[in-house]
């Protein structure tokens, strides 16, 4: 009888110790164009490990710049390539300007990118891969800013910032530099030749996050080999965020083909679908985005934007979805 009683105490207290390590979850919140909708420039992502580090991703142009009160604390920048939806070479005055279909991209960010003027006043690390680290180092140091700031993680390797790693993966894309960032006599004579500057391979993202959670930002990309390869069999994402906009990227089809056939997550966060995904909130009939929902073989959390979604460690999404 005691030792029953004992058994159950014990039993008990492991289960309320363990008990805050199962419910840690890694919440992600779409800064788009117009709150509680998913609109045609939606790209821009902030992940928040449990342990309060802040990542924003591809900020784009839905972020209405440094001063964009949704932000908050941003301790890293991701950045997958240097397209103009990316990093930002304008963007909204203000969260919810324009509507979902026409959005307000009246700022310019140039020749910083947006996601430059948010690492300048948040003091962000810039994490990026291929050869982009050197240009947003001299970005950071031409506006008075630290260069070291710029973390370098190429294919294959990682690095481990406030305690999430961080690891880039291939993204089967161009990735041109706009010559309007590198300005003078260059920039100008490469604009009119029709010459982008040359800042390595795009780049898709795979994230491990403190409480295990594993997850693949696919950026701009076709489909490669390298999804089953290395995102599925090397490093077991269990969360994704697809791209299925087409034409630029993979399309609702090739997107599927990517989740159901080379990836298998547990969930899918859809992305850049270049359309407006949504209508008071419910995503729209006949949308690219609604043949993606139908295509995949695994739930497909739309990103409604400040709307923050939970997920666990296996990539189950327990909150706000
Ligand atoms: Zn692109």
């Amino acid at each position: 009888m005691m030792r029953t009683t004992w058994i159950a105490a014990l039993g008990a207290l492991a289960a309320a110790l363990t008990l805050p390590a199962v419910a840690q979850t890694v919440k992600v919140t779409p800064l788009g164009g117009i709150d509680g909708e998913f609109c045609p420039q939606d790209r821009a992502l902030i992940f928040e490990d449990p342990n309060g580090t802040r990542i924003l991703y591809d900020p784009g142009r839905t972020v209405a710049g440094a001063s964009d009160p949704r932000l908050g604390k941003i301790d890293i920048v991701l950045v997958s390539h240097m397209h103009g939806d990316h990093a930002g070479n304008a963007h909204n005055k203000e969260p919810n300007s324009g509507s979902c279909a026409q959005p307000d991209m009246s700022v310019s960010a140039m020749p910083n990118s947006n996601a430059v003027n948010i690492a300048l006043a948040k003091k962000s690390k810039i994490v990026t891969g291929s050869e982009m680290p050197a240009f947003f180092a001299a970005k950071l140091k031409a506006n008075g800013g630290d260069p070291t700031n710029s973390i370098l993680t190429r294919f294959g390797g990682s690095v481990t910032v406030s305690g999430v790693r961080i690891a880039t993966v291939t993204a089967m894309h161009s990735n041109g530099l706009d010559p309007d960032y590198i300005g003078g006599d260059l920039g100008k004579a490469m604009k009119e030749a029709g010459i982008a500057g040359d800042v390595g391979l795009a780049t898709g993202y795979v994230l491990r996050f403190s409480n295990g959670l594993v997850a693949y930002l696919s950026g701009d990309t076709g489909i490669t080999a390298d999804q089953e390869l290395v995102v599925r069999n090397h490093y077991n994402a269990k969360l994704v965020v697809m791209n299925i906009g087409d034409g630029f990227t993979t399309g609702p089809a090739e997107a599927a083909y990517v989740v159901n056939e080379l990836v298998k997550p547990a969930s899918v966060i859809a992305s850049h679908a270049n359309e407006v995904g949504t209508a008071s909130g419910k995503v729209r009939p006949g949308s690219k985005t609604e043949t993606f929902m139908k295509a995949a073989k695994m739930p497909v959390h739309i990103p409604l934007s400040g709307k923050t979604m939970e997920f666990d460690a296996a990539g189950k999404c327990t909150a706000g979805c």
